[in-house]
């Protein structure tokens, strides 16, 4: 996976990217990242890249010329179009199901705004996607950007040592990822869940899901609409949350 990101400043992106885990992957060469700094392709000896918005109002917006010639210099060096993404508080909010998407593309172009944003016309002339971290306005689109890189990056082959466990998180099938348990087995009087240390794979499987619909019931209903669970499951729920008062 090849990231390309174009903003104003690329050392906040370089350090960020090239810490943990995407770091290694990096160093291995399953991830590549190209940071293209916009003030480069400003036009004038000062750099300036931004000016005051037509019709008035705060701040400043960052216009379309320098935005435009540093995505072209991207495409043209590649030799074929690139999924663009703006991250923009109006955009539709990442999801994980996105993330997967996106981690089907061999490349992806970021564009990170600052001040008040970009300029419409350039936005129009070169994004395909408009996405957003959540409602909230950070002050540009660098972590947003890097929210996203960390997600996806997750998804490539080979970045996590352990295959297995970026299809057992979070999110998987609409459900929470089930509590985890490390050493020692007694910690301030609170013992591991017994089950865990039985070694019998299928009872920890069972007791996995059930935790897992149980803690996404509690947390994220929202969630479990969308999950499928049987009706064996369905009427257990009903029966822990009954137990629990919530219903
Ligand atoms: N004036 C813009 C508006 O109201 O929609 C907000 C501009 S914001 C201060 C500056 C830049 O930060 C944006 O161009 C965008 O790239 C980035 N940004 C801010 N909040 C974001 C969010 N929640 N998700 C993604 N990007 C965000």
């Amino acid at each position: 996976m090849k990231f390309h990101v174009m903003t104003l400043f690329p050392e906040m992106i370089e350090q960020g990217m090239n810490t943990s885990i995407t770091g290694r992957a990096m160093a291995k060469g399953l991830l590549s990242l190209d940071t293209v700094n916009i003030r480069d392709y400003a036009g004038n000896k000062h750099g300036k890249v931004d000016d005051y918005p037509y019709g008035g109002g705060a701040g400043m917006v960052m216009q379309a010329e320098p935005v435009f010639a540093a995505h072209q210099a991207i495409t043209e060096k590649a030799g074929h179009p690139i999924r663009t993404i703006y991250l923009t508080p109006q955009g539709e909010t990442f999801h994980q199901k996105m993330a997967e998407e996106l981690a089907e593309e061999e490349e992806l172009i970021f564009l990170c705004g600052h001040y008040e944003g970009i300029d419409e016309r350039v936005l129009e002339a070169v994004v395909t996607d408009y996405v957003s971290i959540g409602d909230y306005v950070l002050t540009g689109g660098e972590l947003p950007a890097m929210v996203m890189m960390d997600t996806i990056s997750r998804l490539v082959s080979g970045v996590l040592n352990n295959e297995t466990s970026a299809q057992s998180e979070s999110f998987q099938d609409s459900l929470l990822e089930y509590p985890q348990y490390s050493r020692p087995e007694i910690w301030r009087d609170k013992a591991v869940p017994p089950v865990l240390m039985s070694g019998h794979h299928a009872n920890i499987e069972k007791w996995r899901r059930e935790q897992s619909i149980l803690r996404t019931a509690l947390r994220r209903p929202d969630l479990l609409d969308k999950a499928e669970l049987t009706e064996k499951e369905k009427r257990l729920l009903k029966e822990q949350l009954q137990a629990a008062g919530k219903e």
